[in-house]
């Protein structure tokens, strides 16, 4: 007999009767024959709720506690969907980070997964009980609190398949699959049968919140199968699979955007050897992870380095890099969160040349300046003003034919 880990979202586990549909939804999967554990995120709104309210107590709050705090989301859920499925007739129990032992590092907010005690999970199953994990959540090596970082219960759910070797990982979100974009910023947006987990992480990084970036990573790492489709109904959604098993063969296969990405610039930089590690090194030292950077040609033995960092952690780097100015006798910093990365991917860009100058063609037709670029095998990723971000998702769905079906050709003639 199979193990079947599902994952609901905050859509799906939205009201009381939505936690009753998927109670249901589990119910039919334990008929089929399945052994299931299921995951489970915070009510969709309630972990925004619980950061503000954090926030609201103080300007500076301790990761430690903001942790306990919106971990606690997903205690909620995971507690009432157990008691729906009792309610049903079906055996099922919570349980918590700390209760499985999902052992997480340190980092508050951005903890990873270090290792999963499949052991209590194993004993509910063998004695035909669904076990409910509260998702999001991990446990430290002290007996902390962690979280895994917005979205984080699909890394929960994937991380526990793994460790449970199960047959698949069903995630169910509020929409059907795994779109060519995000179906909610563009109508012509088509869901794909099949995507790899190389395009599915780069869409993931790139702002393609369907599925958290680390989940895909341990997909991939792990070869667990991810099957990404709708709590609302029961169609086919979209397999992650291993590249050689994607159907399609494009040139490229998505475009994402990411509105959350800020830009911080450190004017009249010395030119000198060790400037630009002086100014990234402190950052790294506060965890602070960089994406783009930018130096400009030096002028009169100064420079201007920008780059950009995740919305969230703006205030910090905003700190860090003011100080830096300062030590090193640079201008001053300015920020600018009004910007937005927009990007294509697709795993046909390793051999087919003009896929960026096509991009930067689209974009220019439409008036939309170029503030930084930059590239990677499968990726081409351009920031923009952040109020043409969903122009541009349209212009270059439109311009790259995505809303068109491909022609599946036989793999090698590709
Ligand atoms: P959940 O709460 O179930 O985890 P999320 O809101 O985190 O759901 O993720 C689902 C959302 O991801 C969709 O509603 C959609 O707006 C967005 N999304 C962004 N890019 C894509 C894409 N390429 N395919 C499908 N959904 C996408
Ligand atoms: N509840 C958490 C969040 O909103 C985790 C998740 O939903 O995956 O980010
Ligand atoms: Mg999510």
């Amino acid at each position: 007999m199979g193990i079947v880990v599902q994952k609901y979202g905050g859509t799906s586990v939205g009201t009381i009767e939505r936690i009753q549909a998927v109670a249901k939804r589990v119910a039919e999967t334990r008929a089929a024959g399945h052994q299931l554990v299921v995951v489970v995120s915070a009510i969709a709104g309630e972990t925004n709720r619980l950061i503000g309210l954090g926030q609201a107590m103080s300007k500076t709050p301790a990761d430690r506690e903001m942790d306990v705090l919106v971990a606690s989301g997903e205690q909620v859920s995971s507690a009432l969907l157990s008691l729906a499925l009792n309610e049903i007739g079906v055996p099922a129990a919570s349980l918590l980070a700390h209760q499985v032992r999902i052992l997480t590092d340190t980092k508050h907010a951005r903890a990873r997964i270090q290792s999963i005690d499949a052991t209590r999970m194993r004993e509910l199953l063998d004695a035909g009980t669904v076990a409910v994990i509260a998702g999001f959540q991990g446990v430290d090596k002290d007996g902390n609190i962690t979280t895994l970082g917005r979205g984080g219960t699909d890394t929960t759910a994937v991380a526990v398949a793994a460790a449970l070797n199960a047959d698949v990982c069903e995630i169910f979100t509020d929409v059907d699959g795994v779109y060519t974009t995000d179906p909610n910023v563009c109508s012509s947006a088509r869901k794909v049968p099949r995507i790899s987990y190389e395009e599915m992480l780069e869409l993931a990084s790139l702002g393609a919140k369907v599925l958290q970036i680390r989940s895909v990573e341990l997909g991939m790492k792990f070869g667990v199968p991810i099957h990404v489709r709708s709590s609302f109904s029961a169609v086919e959604g979209t397999m992650v699979v291993k590249e050689e098993e994607a159907l399609e063969s494009v040139v490229v296969s998505g475009v994402a955007c990411n509105k959350r990405e800020a830009k911080v610039t450190i004017q009249g930089v010395p030119d000198h050897p060790g400037a630009v590690a002086a100014i990234f090194e402190p950052l790294a030292d506060s965890n602070i992870s960089v994406d783009m950077i930018i130096q400009n040609v030096s002028k009169e033995g100064t420079t201007d380095i920008t780059f950009t960092v995740n919305g969230e952690d703006l205030v910090a780097a905003e700190r860090v890099a003011t100080e830096v100015s300062k030590a090193g006798g640079a201008g001053g910093v300015l920020v600018d969160d009004g910007i937005a990365k927009i990007s294509v991917v697709g795993l046909g860009m390793r051999s087919h040349a003009g896929v960026a100058a096509k991009m930067f063609r689209l974009l220019a037709a439409e008036g939309i300046n170029i503030e930084a670029i930059s590239t990677s095998e499968i990726k081409v990723s351009c920031l923009i003003r952040e109020r043409y971000s969903e122009l541009a998702v349209r212009v270059l769905h439109e311009g790259f034919e995505l809303g068109k079906k491909p022609s599946t050709l036989p793999p090698g003639l590709a």
